[in-house]
């Protein structure tokens, strides 16, 4: 049993009096490429971090769920699953309770749990470690109730926890992510019909490492400037007489973008159609067994990003145009934007000499010390035991 499991196994006991009915664990994620195309019907390419929410949970009979986290201060939550409603809860309980309210709404019967769980995910870096908090609690309920529902369908009840219980517009990759990645691989996963496909993806056998530069900013607006960026690509969609950005053929962009007149959807409808062919160049580049060429790939996502989508910051900036000079294969931001964390892609033998690179940068600038750590693609949700 790892430290972690036996730590929440532990905790939950004397928490609740009693050992729970199982332990189970879900990743956070790092998005390789495609950024911002899953509302947009669009092509994106997460994989699973070893960084995961653990959670102990047991069945209750009388209609209460009951919440502890390890790493937020307070005591055990209690709430009651009939009072369970959209909008109401500002705390992180409001990821769990949010599943269990939407697994009911969708007529499963759940009727109360105790849940204790502890992370590794970093929140708030962009790793996701709220779709890892729900995901962890959708599984353990599936099993523990025998609900039958495949990975695909708790990913978009998790979805539906987080846009309409919490009240948090993200797309579906999240939380797919964190359901249903392979160890080893990638996930291709196509927003539209949520088709998906595990491409491999073993770095360490090839002598590269993927760095996740968590540069600890977030910048304020984030939010706000999130849902300009989805309008933008709704009213682009419009102007175009098509159904989703994802329906631009890359061939047709061009063409497409001379009808458009406004300056900021043509930027934006740019960035989308390209990133979708950029997410396609990669699973070809893997699927040849050619991972070093994925690392330009990278980089023109994130020119693209920060030129076009307009999304990035000076800290991420920083990071990509350090890592390149250092002699990276390729870098990006990932996740929102706005802060959050890059991903650098490099022989594993220039490591050091990228990390040092970026830190001393990041010390030359007077910004705040980014936390690096190397992401190996790891295994989805999963029983622990
Ligand atoms: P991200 O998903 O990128 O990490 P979010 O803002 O979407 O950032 O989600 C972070 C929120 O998820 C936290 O503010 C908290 O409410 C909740 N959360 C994440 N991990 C934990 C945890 N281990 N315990 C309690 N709440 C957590
Ligand atoms: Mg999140």
């Amino acid at each position: 049993m790892g430290a972690q499991q036996a730590q929440v196994r532990g905790r939950f006991a004397e928490l609740y009096g009693a050992a729970p009915e199982g332990v189970w664990a879900a990743p956070g994620r790092v998005n390789l490429i495609g950024e911002h195309t899953d509302y947009n019907d669009g092509f994106v390419m997460p994989f699973a971090l070893p960084h995961q929410v653990t959670a102990a949970v047991s069945r209750r009979t009388d209609g209460v769920l009951r919440l502890h986290s390890a790493d937020v201060e307070g005591g055990v939550a209690e709430l009651s699953l009939d009072a369970l409603a959209p909008g109401g809860d500002p705390q992180w309980t409001a990821y769990p309770a949010g599943v269990v309210w939407a697994l009911r709404e969708a007529g499963h019967p759940v009727t109360g749990a105790d849940i204790h769980l502890s992370s590794t995910v970093p929140t708030g870096a962009g790793l996701s470690s709220s779709a890892a908090l729900e995901v962890v609690v959708a599984l353990a309920l599936n099993d523990l109730y025998e609900l039958g529902l495949q990975r695909w369908q708790l990913a978009r009840l998790c979805q539906r926890a987080e846009n309409v219980y919490v009240g948090a517009p993200t797309g579906i990759m999240d939380q797919t992510a964190s359901a249903c990645c392979e160890s080893g691989h990638a996930l291709f996963l196509d927003t539209r019909d949520l088709s998906q496909r595990q491409i491999p993806f073993d770095l360490a056998a090839e002598g590269l490492r993927l760095l996740v530069v968590d540069t600890q900013v977030k910048h304020a607006h984030s939010g706000g400037e999130y849902g300009k960026r989805r309008a933008g690509c709704e009213k682009g969609a419009a102007l175009l007489g098509v159904d989703a950005l994802r329906d631009i053929a890359h061939a047709d962009l061009d063409e497409a973008l001379a009808r458009l007149g406004d300056e900021e959807v043509v930027r934006l409808v740019r960035h989308i159609v390209t990133e979708n062919h950029r997410v396609e160049r990669v699973v070809s580049l893997l699927h040849a067994g050619d991972t070093r060429a994925i690392g330009p790939v990278l980089s023109e996502g994130h020119a693209s990003l920060r030129d076009d989508f307009r999304i990035s910051c000076p800290e991420l900036d920083l990071v990509v145009d350090t890592a390149l000079a250092f002699g990276a294969l390729g870098a990006r931001m990932t996740g929102g934007g706005f802060g959050g964390s890059a991903i650098v892609l490099t022989e594993a033998t220039e490591v050091d000499t990228v990390t040092k690179a970026i830190e001393e940068a990041f010390a030359a600038a007077a910004f705040t010390t980014p936390r690096v750590f190397e992401a190996v693609p790891s295994a989805g949700a999963h029983h622990l035991n």
